[in-house]
């Protein structure tokens, strides 16, 4: 890293010493002002704008953060794994160091309360650090080295090395509904920097305030660690110009987005309408079916629909993993879970959504399905302007399976139920399902043959199958799984959540009979017993 380019980076550290939001883009390790319109922050329960404004950026500054993204990406992933795991470290730091400034920003920006954003700082934070120690552990560098046999006939076999390496600059979308671990510094962004990408912010227009001071933390640790300044650019707008022109842009190397559907096949569009198309983890739209298998719905019917309603309305149902489909046997037990289920959600009273256009399409999407003629109304309560109030219907699995339009996500607090005629119904009902992120059984040990058959469909559609728990509440960890087919995700390979989700910014390279000093440290002989490596096909710390 240059002197000049150090400098830069220290200056906008210096002056985000105080967390003032100053409405301001971040680009070279500098604050900017975008070129373009203005727009403000709303605080959802207030239904006021807060100051101060931000700016769009425009063309020619997503060009200039996209350049130097690509200017700052051999640098960046020629750290060692120590280099990068510090980073990521001093990142979290940062992020804590801007103290209270930032829930109080995060609570007026996104309307949920503080309990929720101080947990979700320890999540954003915790999995910076899970990534810091994946680094340090050095297997998601996937190293193999296949022996020179040079006496084999008829062909001798070269000297052959693999490493993963990463993509390249990454364009991250934040998420409206987690301001803090899927926003800016979240899940994508660390596992981009993880895999040694350079990331360019879009920042969700929800919570620009929150963003900047954590855009301006992640500024902070990139001059803390000398690293060059284009390693994180945070861009500031609204509308579809500012993405579309990001994910377009030549430098870009992949796309991270948590969001709406049409916006993620929107971007999955202009991606591969490139000339050299690039990979889109988009995660977009599940309903998360809810299996309630016969010997568990008789014997605690109600006990999982207290749960249930939990799961429901938490985060006024603001979760991708929200339940938004229950799928059991038609009959009394089913009747009675869908009574407790109602009582128990309306005793919930109607909750501030994140922003004012979805709580509009969550009261359209109630609304919809509500009129179909095929759907009866369990429960609803009122969901006043802003605010997102429980709602429970029900159906036939003989209506669900003619009306595709059933499957449609409704975000927020509103869920589907679907009366089946028998079992094989019910695997009917799976098999008609789109691909979600997670599915959920209810069981006892009587439904364990039942469960058995259901489980081969479930594994074809979904990215988690969770027994006898409850679906939000994802656990950032090595195993977990945040993914699954379209339209759960653009790419069922991947997982957003967890150690996995660095595999989407990695590739393989391999090294054929390349002399010891020009092969990267962790193929070299010498860095045996340092690294794991699989040497001629046996996994081995040597
Ligand atoms: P969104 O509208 O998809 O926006 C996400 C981000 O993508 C924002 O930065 C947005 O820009 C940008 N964007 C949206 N459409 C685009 C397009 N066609 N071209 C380029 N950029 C585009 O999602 P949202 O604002 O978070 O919420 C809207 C709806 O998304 C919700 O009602 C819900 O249905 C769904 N949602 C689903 C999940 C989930 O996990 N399943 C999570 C959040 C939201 P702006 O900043 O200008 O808006």
């Amino acid at each position: 890293m240059s002197n000049a380019a150090s400098n830069v980076a220290n200056n906008a550290a210096d002056n985000a010493a105080d967390n003032t939001i100053t409405g301001d883009a971040l680009i070279g390790g500098v604050a900017v002002k975008g070129a373009g319109g203005s727009f403000q922050a709303t605080d959802p329960a207030l239904r006021a704008a807060i100051e101060p404004a931000f700016h769009m950026v425009s063309a020619a500054q997503i060009g200039q953060a996209c350049r130097l993204a690509e200017a700052a990406f051999d640098p960046f992933r020629a750290l060692s794994n120590e280099a990068r795991a510090a980073f990521l470290e001093t990142v979290a730091a940062q992020i804590l160091a801007l103290g209270d400034a930032l829930i109080v920003r995060a609570m007026a920006e996104s309307g949920l309360p503080r309990a929720r954003l101080e947990g979700e700082r320890g999540r954003t934070v915790g999995q910076l650090k899970l990534f810091a120690d994946l680094l340090r552990e050095g297997s998601w560098a996937d190293a193999r080295i296949d022996s020179a046999l040079p006496e084999r006939a008829p062909v001798p076999r070269p000297d052959l090395r693999l490493r993963m390496i990463g993509l390249g600059p990454v364009a991250v979308f934040a998420a409206s509904n987690f301001p803090l671990a899927f926003s800016v510094a979240g899940g994508d962004t660390a596992s981009a920097f993880a895999a040694g990408c350079p990331v360019v912010l879009k920042a969700h227009s929800a919570h620009p305030g929150t963003s900047e001071l954590v855009g301006r933390a992640i500024v902070k640790a990139v001059a803390q660690c000398g690293l060059p300044a284009g390693v994180f650019a945070l861009l500031t707008g609204t509308g579809n110009g500012i993405g579309q022109g990001l994910v377009a842009h030549p430098a870009i190397k992949a796309v991270g987005f948590t969001g709406s559907r049409s916006g993620g096949t929107a971007l999955m569009a202009v991606a591969a309408a490139r000339p050299v198309p690039i990979p889109v983890y988009a995660e977009m739209s599940s309903i998360n079916p809810f299996f309630l298998m016969p010997a568990a719905l008789a014997s605690r019917g109600a006990q999982i629909a207290a749960g249930f309603a939990a799961s429901l309305t938490m985060g006024v149902g603001q979760f991708c993993t929200n339940p938004g489909l229950v799928l059991a046997i038609d009959g009394p037990g089913l009747d009675a879970f869908a009574d407790a289920a109602a009582a128990a959600l309306a005793k919930v009273d109607a909750g501030t959504m994140l922003t004012a256009g979805i709580a509009a399409a969550y009261q359209s999407g109630v609304h919809k399905l509500g009129a179909h003629e095929t759907v009866r109304q369990v429960m609803a309560g009122v969901s006043a302007d802003g605010k997102g109030a429980p709602a429970l219907f029900r159906t036939s699995a003989a209506a669900f399976l003619s009306q595709h339009a059933l499957q449609d996500e409704i975000f927020g607090p509103a869920a589907l139920i679907v009366a089946c005629d028998g079992i094989e119904q019910l695997r009917a009902i799976a098999e008609s399902l789109e691909g979600q992120l997670t599915a959920t059984i209810q069981m006892d040990e009587a439904d364990t043959e039942q469960v058995r058959a259901l489980l081969p469909v479930l594994e074809r559609k979904v990215g988690r199958i969770l027994a006898n728990g409850f679906p939000t509440g994802v656990e950032v960890s090595t195993a977990m799984v945040h993914g699954g087919p379209f339209p759960a995700t653009s790419d069922g390979r991947s997982s957003s959540v967890g150690t996995a989700a660095i595999q989407r910014f990695l590739r393989p390279v391999c090294y054929q009979n390349l002399a010891q000093t020009l092969l990267p440290p962790v193929l070299q002989d010498s860095a045996a017993g340092q690294a794991w490596r699989r040497r001629d096909g046996a996994l081995t710390r040597e």
